[in-house]
């Protein structure tokens, strides 16, 4: 199984990032999981999958000695293939190119790839560069010079690994890893598929008294995170706004912010109550609240 499994994960560092498979946006506080692109307020999915893979790469241990590193980790599968290419002196060249490969890469997961490529050939963003560069000597260290001695001698997961002996671990501890590794991947998935990609937010603008009433204004925020345009439905149950603006559906474009303002023009208390609905019923918004006449 290793001889395919380590090629295949190599092959998914290198192109879960470019395709929106799972990489964190930091400057754009935001990111995707499976093409979905979901907002930092919607963090749930993104703190599930950090804590899966927290817990498959310590949990693994459970199972066999060093099965992470010597099934999974890239760092292995790169500097076997080195190796294996040193008796034709081709591990250098190889090294040399994937140096900067894999830090543009690494950056990748937590930077829009389209930012690091202006970063590095348009110089927007000093940041990004100072880091690319940095990465590429780590980088370069590790695949020129170090290799495997990384492994016995800097590599922090190496020591964690010693507390987890598969040898001191009962099969019911085993069975409770995995079932527990597969109960946390459920529910990472699930989490996505009941966050919605759209932010829906309501400020306060101005409350104003108009001799025998009241005028508050209130302004609709939302914002599409979704790769696809969304149409969104405002439906006022007891009182309405003057000239509602959410006569018709309000349609929103992939990555637009739109702010909407409305007022409520009341003379006494009254309640308002109003459900902000995407395509999906199921991520509708409800707003409930009071408003005094005086
Ligand atoms: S010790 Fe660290 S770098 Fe080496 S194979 Fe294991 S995880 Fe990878």
């Amino acid at each position: 199984m290793r001889k395919w499994l380590q090629p295949v994960i190599l092959l998914l560092f290198f192109i879960v990032p470019y395709f929106d498979l799972f990489r964190i946006d930091i400057p754009g506080g935001q990111y995707y999981w499976f093409t979905r692109r979901l907002p930092f307020s919607q963090a749930m999915p993104l703190l599930l999958t950090v804590l899966w893979l927290v817990f498959l790469v310590l949990g693994l241990s459970f199972f066999k000695p060093r099965l992470f590193c010597s099934h999974f980790c890239p760092h292995n599968t790169i500097s076997k293939f080195l190796r294996a290419l040193q008796r034709y002196k081709l591990d250098l060249p190889l090294a040399i190119l994937l140096t900067p490969l894999v830090a543009f890469t690494l950056i990748a997961y937590f930077v829009d790839p389209h930012r690091i490529w202006s970063a590095l050939t348009e110089g927007t963003s000093g940041m990004v560069l100072i880091f690319f560069l940095v990465l590429c000597l780590f980088i370069g260290a590790l695949l020129l010079r170090l290799r495997h001695k990384f492994c016995s001698t800097v590599c922090p997961y190496g020591y964690i690994q010693q507390m987890f002996r598969p040898e001191r671990t009962t099969t019911l501890g085993k069975i409770v890893t995995a079932a527990l590794l597969l109960m946390l991947g459920g529910a990472t998935v699930l989490s996505v598929f009941f966050t919605s990609g759209l932010e829906i937010d309501l400020g306060t603008i101005a409350r104003v008294n108009a001799g025998n009433r009241m005028i508050y204004t209130y302004e609709l925020r939302l914002v599409n995170n979704r790769k696809q345009s969304e149409s969104v439905s405002v439906t006022f149950h007891k009182l309405e706004p003057i000239r509602n603006p959410f006569a018709e559906p309000i349609l929103i474009q992939s990555g637009e912010a739109m702010k909407i303002p409305f007022s409520f023009e009341v003379q006494q208390t009254q309640e308002v109550e109003f459900d902000v609905c995407p395509q999906q019923p199921a991520d509708c918004e409800r707003f409930r609240f009071s408003l005094s006449g005086t």
